[in-house]
C-alpha cells in the first residue's frame, strides 16, 4: 500500500493486566513479560527456553504495565482519537487478546468507580463534556447503538426480543460504506442516557449467555457511537461533519480445541474463530502491502471493520496481555499480531457533509414544523389585532415583534376569542325578544365556533409538542448540557493531557533516536589503531550475529506456528467432510430424488449474505394468483366436511370423529362365490382321487380366525383344490 500524505498507520498499545491470585499461588513466581515505558517496549522471557536464549523485544506506540491505571490509557491513546471523532473522522478503537487479560476491563472496566472506568465510559464523558464546552453557533446529535457477532450472526443488543431477534443483515453503500440493516440507534442527549444504553446492551448480553465467560470470549462487541455536528461555514451554510466512534471488545484469541467434537458443537468451532482468524488474514494482507487482495469479505467482523483497517479511519488497537508462564505461547502470538497491526496504513478524512446525515434531515423537520407553528400563530395574532380593532395600522413595527411576543398575542388571542364567545352566548341566552328556536340555533352555532376555537389550540400544542421534542434531541453547544466542573477541575484536565501528549512526543523521539542510533553509530565511529578498529567490528559483528539468530528464532516459531495453524485448518476440513459425506448419504438413501429436485430448485444464492437461501414456495408477487384454494367450507363450519358427513347432518345424526366417514367396515358375509366352483363341479366324476388326499382334507376345514364367525362356512383359501375338497366332502359326510 503506498504511503501518501493523509496516510496514517494503526495506533498499536499494549497493556499488561497483573498476575491474578490464582497465578500467584499456583505458577512459578514472577510475570514473563518486562516493559519499558520509556521506550514503549515489550521484552518477553521465554519460560522454557534456557537463560543464554535472547528475550524478544517488540516496540508500540505506547505500552502500560500492571500499575497503570485507566485514565492514562485513555489521556495517552485513546484521547486524540475521540477528538478526531468529534472533529468527524471515523476512529475505531479494538482490544485483542488471550480470554481473561483484560479486553472488557480495558473497554468498559467498573463504569461505577471513577477510577477504573474503561474506554467507552470515559468516551462518554469526552464527548459530552467537549460539546457542553463548544461554541453556541454548533449543534450536535449523538446516537449510540451496541451489536455482538456470536456464530458469524450480528444481533442487535438493544432490541428488546434481543433473544429470539432474527439475525442482522450487513448491506453496503457507497456513501455509509457496509452497516448492519435495521439497527436500532438511539438519540442520547447525555451522559445519563448513552449510559443507560450501554447498559441495557450489557444486560441484554449477559441473559444472552448461560456462562457470561464463555459467551463473551466468543462473542465480540461493537459499541456505536455517531456524533454529527453543525457548524456555519465560511460561506454562511451550515456545514455537517460525521463522526463514527467503534468500540470492539473482540472474543478471546485463544485457540478453541477443535479436537473430536460434532455435530452443532463442531460448526460452532468452525465459526469461533472464523471472524478472528478472517481478521488476522486482513491485517497480514494489510501489513504486508504486497497483496492486491485483503479477505474482508470472509467476515462479518472483518466487513464491519473495513474502513477501520485501511481505509477512512484512525484506528487504536489495544492488545492485552496476561503475564503468567503459562501463557507464554498466546502472549507472543498476540505480541505477533499487535506487531503486524502496526504496518497497516489508514487514510482517514473529515466526513464532510455526507448524504445521509440525520441532523440535516432534523434540521429540516425542525424548521418545518417551526414555519408552521409560526404560520398559525401570527394568524391567531392578526386576528387578535383586527379584534383590537388596531387592524393592519401596527403593520410598521410587525417585523420587530420578537417570536416570544407573538406566541404570547397568539395565547392572549384564544383567551378573549373564548370570553367574547362566552359573553355572546349569555347575551343571546338573556335576550327575550328571540324565539326559543332561534336563540337555540345560535348557540349552537357558538358552541361550535368554540369547539373550532378549542381544536385549533388543540392542534397547535400538539405541534409545539413534537418542535419541542425534535428540538431537545439536538444538542447546542454550550446550552443543553450544563458542565458542572468547576475553573479548577478544567485546568487540572488540561494539565493532563499536556502531560500525556508530552509523554507520548518523549517516547516518539526516543523510538527515533534509538533507530538512528543504530544506523550511524559505524558513520561516527573513527578509529585510531587498527586493533580498535578490529575490536569494535568483533564487537560490531558479535552485535548482528545475535540480531541474526534472534530473527532465525523467529523465522522458526513463526513456520511453527505456520504449520500449527494449518494442521488445525485441515483437521477441521476433514470434519467437515465428513460430516458433509455423512449428510450426502443420508440425503441419497433415504430422501427420494424428486423430493431433493424440489428443494434444489428452490436453492439461490444470496451474494450479499455469502449464503445459500430458500426460495419461497410461492414467489411473493403472485401470491394471489397461484396459491392453491383451500377448500371451502360449508357455511356455518369451521372446517371443509365430506360428503358423508353432509349427509349424515341431513339426517341429524352424528357427523364427525366416525369411522365410517372414512373406511367401509361392513363385514360381507356371503359366501364365496367364485368361478373356480364351476371348475369343481366338472371335476365331480373323479371323487376317488379326493378322498384319498387327507392333507387336502385338513386344509379344507381349517377355520378362518381372521373374519369367518360361523364353524360352518368355507372360507379363505382361494385355492382350487381346497374348494374342490369341501364340495367332495359333504357326500362323505352323508355317508
Ligand atoms: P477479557 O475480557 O479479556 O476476557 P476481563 O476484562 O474480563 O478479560 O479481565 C479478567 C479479569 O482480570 C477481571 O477480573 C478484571 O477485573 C481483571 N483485570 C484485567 N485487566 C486488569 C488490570 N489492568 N488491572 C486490574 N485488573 C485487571
Ligand atoms: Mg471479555
Amino acid at each position: 500500500m503506498s504511503k501518501n500524505k493523509s496516510s496514517e498507520s494503526v495506533k498499536v498499545v499494549v497493556r499488561c493486566r497483573p498476575l491474578n491470585r490464582k497465578e500467584e499461588s499456583s505458577g512459578p513466581p514472577g510475570g514473563i513479560v518486562q516493559m519499558d515505558l520509556r521506550l514503549g517496549q515489550v521484552i518477553l522471557r521465554n519460560p522454557r527456553a534456557p537463560a543464554s536464549e535472547p528475550q524478544k523485544t517488540f516496540t508500540f506506540d505506547a505500552v502500560y504495565d500492571a500499575n497503570s491505571k485507566q485514565r492514562d490509557l485513555y489521556d495517552e491513546s485513546v484521547r486524540p482519537l475521540i477528538d478526531s471523532v468529534l472533529a468527524g473522522f471515523n476512529g475505531t478503537i479494538f482490544a485483542y487478546g488471550q480470554t481473561g487479560t483484560g479486553k472488557t476491563y480495558t473497554m468498559q472496566g467498573a463504569w461505577m468507580d471513577p477510577e477504573k472506568r474503561g474506554v467507552i465510559p470515559n468516551s462518554f464523558d469526552h464527548i459530552f463534556t467537549h460539546i457542553s464546552r463548544s461554541q453556541s453557533d454548533k449543534q450536535y446529535l449523538v446516537r449510540a447503538s451496541y451489536l455482538e457477532i456470536y456464530l458469524e450472526e450480528v444481533r442487535d443488543l438493544l432490541d428488546p426480543n434481543h433473544g429470539s431477534a432474527r439475525a442482522l443483515e450487513l448491506r453496503e453503500s457507497p456513501d455509509r460504506g457496509v452497516y448492519v440493516r435495521d439497527l436500532t440507534s438511539c438519540v442520547c442527549k447525555s451522559i445519563k442516557e448513552i449510559e443507560e444504553v450501554m447498559n441495557v446492551g450489557n444486560q441484554a448480553r449477559a441473559v444472552g449467555a448461560t456462562d457470561m465467560n464463555e459467551h463473551s470470549s466468543r462473542s465480540h462487541a461493537l459499541f456505536l457511537i455517531t456524533v454529527e455536528c453543525s457548524q456555519p461555514g465560511p460561506d454562511g451554510r451550515k456545514h455537517i461533519r460525521v463522526g463514527r466512534l467503534n468500540l470492539v471488545d473482540l472474543a478471546g484469541s485463544e485457540r478453541q480445541a477443535k479436537t473430536g467434537v460434532q455435530g452443532e458443537r463442531l460448526k460452532e468451532a468452525a465459526k469461533i474463530n472464523l471472524s478472528l482468524s478472517a481478521l488476522g488474514n486482513v491485517i497480514s494482507a494489510l501489513a504486508d502491502g504486497r497483496s492486491s487482495h485483503v479477505p474482508y469479505r470472509d467476515s462479518k467482523l472483518t466487513r464491519l471493520l473495513q474502513d477501520s483497517l485501511g481505509g477512512n479511519a484512525k484506528t487504536v488497537m489495544v492488545a492485552t496481555l496476561g503475564p503468567a508462564p503459562q501463557h507464554y505461547d498466546e502472549t507472543l502470538t498476540t505480541l505477533r499480531y499487535a506487531n503486524r497491526a502496526k504496518n497497516i496504513q489508514n487514510q482517514p478524512r473529515v466526513n464532510e457533509d455526507p448524504k445521509d446525515a440525520l441532523l440535516r434531515e432534523f434540521q429540516n423537520e425542525i424548521a418545518r414544523l417551526r414555519a408552521q407553528l409560526s404560520c398559525r400563530k401570527w394568524r391567531s395574532k392578526q386576528k387578535k389585532e383586527q379584534v383590537d380593532g388596531e387592524g393592519w395600522e401596527r403593520n410598521g413595527d410587525e417585523e420587530t415583534d420578537g417570536e416570544e411576543e407573538v406566541e404570547k398575542e397568539a395565547e392572549e388571542y384564544v383567551k378573549l376569542e373564548e370570553q367574547r364567545l362566552e359573553r355572546e352566548k349569555e347575551a343571546i341566552r338573556e335576550d327575550q325578544f328571540l324565539l326559543a328556536e332561534e336563540k337555540q340555533r345560535l348557540l349552537g352555532e357558538k358552541e361550535r365556533m368554540m369547539g373550532d376555537l378549542r381544536k385549533e389550540q388543540e392542534a397547535t400544542e400538539q405541534l409545539t409538542a413534537k418542535y419541542k421534542a425534535m428540538e431537545s434531541k439536538l444538542l447546542v453547544g454550550g446550552k443543553n448540557i450544563i458542565d458542572h466542573t468547576n475553573e479548577q477541575q478544567k485546568m487540572l484536565e488540561m494539565k493532563r493531557q499536556e502531560i500525556a501528549e508530552q509523554t507520548r512526543s518523549e517516547r516518539e523521539i526516543q523510538q527515533q533516536m534509538l533507530v538512528r542510533d543504530e544506523e550511524t553509530v559505524e558513520l561516527r565511529e573513527t578509529f585510531t589503531s587498527l586493533q580498535q578498529e578490529v575490536e569494535a567490528k568483533t564487537k560490531k559483528l558479535k552485535k548482528l550475529y545475535a540480531k541474526l539468530q534472534c530473527i532465525k528464532a523467529e523465522i522458526q516459531d513463526v513456520n511453527d506456528e505456520h504449520v500449527r495453524s494449518r494442521q488445525e485448518l485441515e483437521q477441521t476440513q476433514n470434519e467437515l467432510t465428513r460430516e458433509l459425506k455423512f449428510k450426502y448419504l443420508i440425503i441419497e438413501n433415504f430422501i427420494p430424488p424428486e423430493e431433493k429436485n424440489k428443494i434444489m430448485n428452490r436453492l439461490t444464492f444470496d451474494p450479499e449474505e455469502d449464503q445459500w437461501k430458500f426460495q419461497p414456495l410461492v414467489p411473493a408477487e403472485s401470491k394471489s394468483s397461484q396459491m392453491k384454494k383451500r377448500p371451502a367450507s360449508a357455511v356455518g363450519y369451521k372446517r371443509p366436511i365430506s360428503q358423508y358427513a353432509r349427509v349424515a347432518i341431513a339426517m341429524g345424526a352424528h357427523s364427525r370423529y366416525r369411522a365410517e366417514n372414512i373406511m367401509f367396515l361392513e363385514l360381507d358375509m356371503t359366501p364365496p362365490n367364485t368361478a373356480s366352483l364351476d371348475r369343481s363341479a366338472e371335476a365331480e366324476p373323479n371323487q376317488s382321487h379326493s378322498v384319498d388326499s387327507s392333507p387336502t382334507k385338513d386344509r379344507g376345514v381349517r377355520k378362518s380366525q381372521s373374519w369367518c364367525q360361523t364353524p360352518k362356512s368355507i372360507t379363505s383359501s382361494s385355492s382350487n383344490v381346497s374348494l374342490a375338497a369341501c364340495h367332495t366332502a359333504t357326500p362323505m359326510a352323508a355317508q
